[in-house]
């Protein structure tokens, strides 16, 4: 499709949150697999393109891509608040992200993502999501996520991202095979 694959743009709106702050929320209902918003990652931030903190920009709407840029989020994905039971992932073609609905988004549901997927050795703190699976302490490291969890999680890993730690992923997928096989074998005759 053109136009942006035919993103519609209003498909979410902005307001306060009762998980944290400011926070993105469905204008209409956004059934599962859609494309929720297109992520502009156009604002590099580097030695040559600093942080302007005097005109609002803050470290805490930087994001940091599997490649090392590190781009400083764009409205109204930056409002986008974190959930151990998130309703979106985020998703690379050539390097050009889109926030894709994990499942049914009801509208005026808050648009929610685990900053957990697709993030490795990040920021550590109490997680207050209000999710009933919350995992309490929140570490930003997908490799740090309870093996089920990061299994349950591979469907919304961004292509980016796994190709990256691909090694790691195999891992993950030999250590679950690995007891699966040897039951097999005992099962045998
Ligand atoms: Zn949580």
């Amino acid at each position: 499709m053109s136009a942006a694959f035919g993103i519609k743009k209003m498909r979410v709106e902005t307001r306060e949150s009762p998980v944290h702050g400011t926070g993105v929320f469905a204008a209409e209902r956004i059934p599962r697999g859609e494309v929720v918003l297109s992520i502009d990652d156009s604002r590099i931030v580097d030695d040559e393109h600093p942080m302007q903190e005097a005109l609002g920009e803050k470290p805490d709407h930087c994001d940091y891509l599997p490649d090392g840029t590190t781009v400083l989020m764009a409205t109204p994905e930056h409002y986008i608040n974190h959930s151990c039971d998130p309703n979106v992932f985020a998703y690379s073609v050539c390097k050009r992200r889109f926030a894709i609905s994990l499942r049914d988004i009801a509208a005026e549901e808050e648009i929610l993502w685990d900053y957990s997927i697709g993030a490795v050795g990040g920021d550590v703190w109490t997680c207050r999501c209000g999710a009933s699976n919350c995992r309490g302490l929140h570490k930003c490291d997908f490799f740090a996520l309870p093996e089920q969890r990061q299994l349950e999680y591979l469907p919304f890993l961004d292509p980016w991202f796994a190709q990256l730690h691909e090694p790691r992923i195999l891992d993950l997928l030999r250590r679950r095979a690995e007891p699966l096989a040897a039951g097999e074998v005992r099962q045998g005759p």
